[in-house]
């Protein structure tokens, strides 16, 4: 019988509202273990380490930056550099590009950063990132990560979609890349190294 190797789709959406939106009300409050026993529990609102569902496997994937995305080169650059200090071995990354990776469905063993179009709802969020693997493994194959030109060079948005391309899972901690909210992250990495990935990755094995 034939093997079907499917693909799946996991559409992360970055819940990333404008900053004149901010609801102060809703801050986080930071986390104050009290001393009553009975509400220990209370405290707990958050998962203790940030997740990955999905993984790239054997090696990082090529990094492409499509001209039309409206990203600057320094933002991408830096966005890539990030990454590169967590211990990810991103080697190849193309900037500027306006190749026909950037017109087409993203090519395997690649993230392509390129502009939203009408095909993709974007909702209240500043950028949307696709991830596809297959369903058994849980291994990516592809990402593609959409800008809106408005907000592309937005301190912090490329490094959130970058890990989101890599795997990584929202994590709500206050002030920590993968937070949902826009303007509740900032660039505390806790949980992201690449040694945390790989160790996460033993998981799927
Ligand atoms: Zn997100």
């Amino acid at each position: 019988m034939r093997i079907i190797l499917s693909i799946f789709l996991l559409l992360f959406i970055s819940s990333c509202k404008p900053i004149d939106n901010i609801d102060n009300t809703r801050n986080i409050e930071p986390e104050v273990f009290e001393t009553k026993p009975s509400i220990v529990f209370d405290v707990i609102r958050i998962r203790s380490v940030p997740r990955i569902e999905t993984f790239w496997a054997n090696q990082m994937p090529e990094f492409i930056f499509c001209k039309s995305s409206g990203i600057s080169r320094t933002r991408a650059s830096q966005g890539i550099s990030y990454w590169r200090r967590l211990g990810y071995p991103i080697e190849n990354v193309r900037y500027n590009v306006e190749g026909p990776e950037c017109e087409s469905d993203t090519p395997e063993g690649k993230v392509v950063i390129k502009i939203i179009d009408n095909t993709i709802p974007i909702h209240q969020n500043l950028a949307v990132t696709k991830v596809y693997y297959e369903t058994e493994s849980k291994m990516i194959r592809r990402s593609t990560i959409y800008l809106i030109r408005a907000y592309a060079n937005r301190p912090r948005l490329i490094e959130h979609e970058i890990g989101h391309s890599l795997g990584w899972k929202h994590y709500n901690r206050n002030l920590h890349v993968m937070n949902s909210e826009y303007d509740r992250t900032g660039h505390d990495s806790t949980g992201l190294r690449y040694s945390n990935y790989l160790e996460l990755i033993l998981n799927f094995y």
